[in-house]
């Protein structure tokens, strides 16, 4: 047994956090500091000098050599370039220990090699770094010694976003201020700043590094291309919340340790449903610390996993016919005091103010739709949105009976009276009753559910960032936000106009409403029925970025500009040509050099016995029937991968873009799933010893 952790004493021990910079920073340069991480005031170069040399002093002290500015590119993981700390060397040959208020705030990497979808031409290279100093730099320890780390916004030469980070920052800017015009509405003066506040589960599975190593489809693409199912699957349940096992919990426990020291709060862990499947949740944090957190978790989940011999896999759908892994992103909206928009609240004057929260958010998932759904668009996501597994790829708001009840209350008589527990309420006039959390049963299949005072988005996948999702959940609930608020500051009569547009909202965008079984076949006909888009994938989830409606608002609260996001659909567009096209090029490759060389071998092997078997006079037919199918099934696969090699040569040719997307999705995606069929099916004939990779079995019950 390992020492006994004291969590209390590591927590956040690697942080440069408030605690740290009220200790080590001049009072005013502390004043000064705060004003900028809850003002956003600009910093002066002199007080970030100051800050520049405390923090690098701390740094050292936790044993740092270098710094980095750590951004989220659009490649979707993050990105970092170190410096070490060392100035140029004196006239006595030692050197300097040195960090200047520039160098914290701005840095300037070679931008060239970062997708910038037509932004920036490669010669173009400067790209800047920006210190975000609204989410805490930290010191991490790893191989490369102790390395503190700035989160860091970036920009090209010419101010356009080339990252999640800045888009997900003026997101929280937009939605601050409009939350603040409603909040004023209801008579509240004193609140200054609206955060949301996001709490991602993150889903991952776990296998043998060794294992893992023997399988290309692994190593270059994250996911299994082949495989037939093993004899158990998932079926008994009897994975999901079961008994960590020992291997696991020792992997869980360095894991929590990692990022309680960084200050990530690793709150919940439990095995899921799949087998070799597991989730870590943390306590919900600002979204932008979050989403940073978020990315620090992905990270140390793959560092500690090979630290324990295994490989940690964050693909949406690492095997077929096993569940996948997302991300729920949970979301509520915080004041400066602490009261969350949506509590449903105890009192009256809360409760109507609740209600109006809660129909601009219906108003704005109904009519943006499709462009929420394109922010958890992923290509491991194609596999696992609608395969029973993962919400349907159809929008839809749970709300649970008990609050679904006062809606329809709402719609037919224009007020809600009473709700189903707690019968009438004498509150009054144009008042909602209380509302009994936990009133309603949970609905795994929604992909937007209210769960008691926050939504969760079910949709996000297991590796994407979650700042696309949350720069949209924040934005387009700004715009509805904005646009009650504009009727109502100009109504005459503000009971009446309240009530009339909570009831208007109700009546217009209850059709996103749905609280049934999203996997059935039903939902799906009567989504249509309702009106509601249906994007089965992600090329044809992406126009949604560059839609009007989308360009109108992004530009209106000055999240994106039609540049950005018309280069993001590009960038979007290629990430996802590339995605196949690795996987196309390493099924050609294990199908050629791997399968079917095995698969001959076997063959020869079989025939031999049919000699031997003649020879010694006895019955041949099983050793003939099995031949015979062996080598009908070998020339399947080789038509199979001579199909797979010409789509994907020609999809190679195209000219990069939405053109060449689709021709992945349409013609390479189908031909790998059937040179996928026949080699499944002989990996179930095939002496075990004559396969040349671990099984779907070997890889997630031999943990
Ligand atoms: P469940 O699996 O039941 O959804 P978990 O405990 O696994 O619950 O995860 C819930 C997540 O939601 C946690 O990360 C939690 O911190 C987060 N969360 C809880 N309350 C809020 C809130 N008001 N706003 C945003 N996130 C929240
Ligand atoms: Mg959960």
């Amino acid at each position: 047994m390992s020492e006994p952790m004291k969590v209390a004493e590591i927590f956040g021990k690697d942080v440069f956090n408030d605690t740290v910079m009220q200790e080590r920073l001049p009072k005013k340069v502390y004043k000064d500091l705060k004003k900028t991480i809850e003002e956003g005031k600009e910093l002066d170069l002199a007080t970030a000098d100051v800050i520049a040399h405390e923090m690098k002093e701390w740094a050292i002290e936790k044993g740092a050599t270098h710094y980095t500015h750590w951004f989220q590119p659009l490649t979707g993981v993050t990105a970092e370039k170190h410096d070490s700390f060392i100035s140029a060397p004196l006239s006595n040959g030692k050197v300097l220990m040195s960090f200047s208020g520039k160098e914290l705030i701005k840095g300037e990497p070679d931008a060239s090699s970062f997708p910038s979808g037509g932004l920036r031409a490669t010669f173009e290279a400067r790209g800047y770094t920006a210190w975000d100093c609204t989410s805490p730099a930290f010191v991490r320890h790893d191989a490369a010694g102790a390395t503190l780390c700035i989160p860091t916004a970036f920009c090209s030469y010419t101010g356009e976003a080339l990252d999640q980070k800045t888009p997900l920052l003026r997101s929280m800017e937009a939605i601050s201020e409009q939350s603040l015009r409603l909040l004023r509405l209801f008579g509240n003066t004193t609140s200054k700043k609206v955060t949301p506040s996001v709490g991602p589960e993150q889903e991952y599975f776990l296998v043998d590094a060794e294992k893992f190593m023997e399988r290309k489809d692994l190593i270059y693409t994250g996911r299994t291309l082949f495989g037939a199912m093993p004899p158990k699957g998932q079926e008994l349940d009897d994975h999901y919340f079961g008994t960590i096992r020992q291997r696991i919990a020792g992997f869980m426990r360095d894991v929590n340790e990692e990022l309680w020291k960084v200050g990530v709060t690793a709150k919940t862990q439990h095995n899921e449903v799949a087998p070799a499947q597991h989730e870590l949740a943390p306590i919900y944090a600002e979204a932008n610390v979050a989403v940073d957190h978020n990315h620090i978790v992905m990270q140390t989940l793959k560092r500690v996993a090979c630290q324990h011999g295994m490989k940690c896999l964050l693909h949406e759908k690492p095997f077929a016919g096993v569940n996948g892994s997302g991300k729920h992103n949970n979301w509520s909206l915080t004041t400066d005091d602490g009261k969350n928009l949506l509590e449903p609240g105890r009192t009256p004057h809360e409760n109507i103010q609740f209600l109006l929260v809660l129909t601009c958010i219906l108003k704005a998932v109904d009519i943006h739709a499709d462009l929420l759904r394109e922010s958890a668009a992923d290509p491991g996501n194609d596999h696992r949105l609608g395969a029973n597994e993962a919400p349907p790829a159809i929008i839809s708001v749970f709300l649970g009976e008990q609050l679904e009840d006062v809606l329809e209350q709402l719609i037919s008589t224009g007020e809600a009276t009473h709700s189903l527990k707690g019968g009438k309420l004498e509150t009054g006039v144009r008042t909602l009753p209380d509302l009994a959390k936990d009133a309603t049963d949970r609905n795994r299949t929604s992909p937007f559910a209210f769960t008691g005072n926050k939504f969760e988005f079910r949709m996000v996948g297991s590796r994407d960032s979650v700042a696309g999702p949350n720069v949209v959940l924040n934005t387009i609930v700004a715009e509805a936000f904005s646009e009650a608020c504009d009727i109502l500051e100009a109504s005459d009569d503000f009971e009446k106009a309240l009530h009339d547009l909570i009831k208007k909202y109700a009546i217009e965008h209850q059709r996103i409403v749905f609280n049934g079984n999203g996997y059935s076949d039903e939902w799906i006909e009567e989504a249509e029925r309702r009106g509601l888009p249906n994007l089965k994938s992600m090329v044809e989830a992406i126009p949604a970025l560059t839609e009007e409606k989308t360009v109108e608002m992004f530009e209106k609260f000055k999240v994106f500009t039609k540049t950005e996001l018309e280069s993001r659909a590009e960038i979007k567009y290629e990430n996802y040509s590339k995605a196949i096209n690795i996987e196309a090029r390493t099924m050609i490759d294990m199908a050629s050099k791997q399968f079917i060389p095995s698969v001959i071998k076997y063959t020869k092997s079989l025939a031999d016995t049919v000699i031997a078997v003649k020879e010694a006079g006895a019955d041949m037919s099983v050793q003939c029937e099995l031949l015979s199918e062996v080598s009908a099934l070998l020339s399947e696969v080789k038509k199979a991968l001579d199909i797979l090699k010409t789509v994907t040569e020609k999809a190679s040719d195209m000219e990069e873009g939405e053109m060449q997307a689709r021709y992945y999705h349409f013609h390479v995606v189908p031909a790998m799933e059937a040179l996928r069929a026949p080699v499944d099916k002989l990996e179930m004939i095939v002496d075990k010893e004559a396969w040349p990779m671990p099984s779907y079995g070997d890889l997630i019950f031999e943990v």
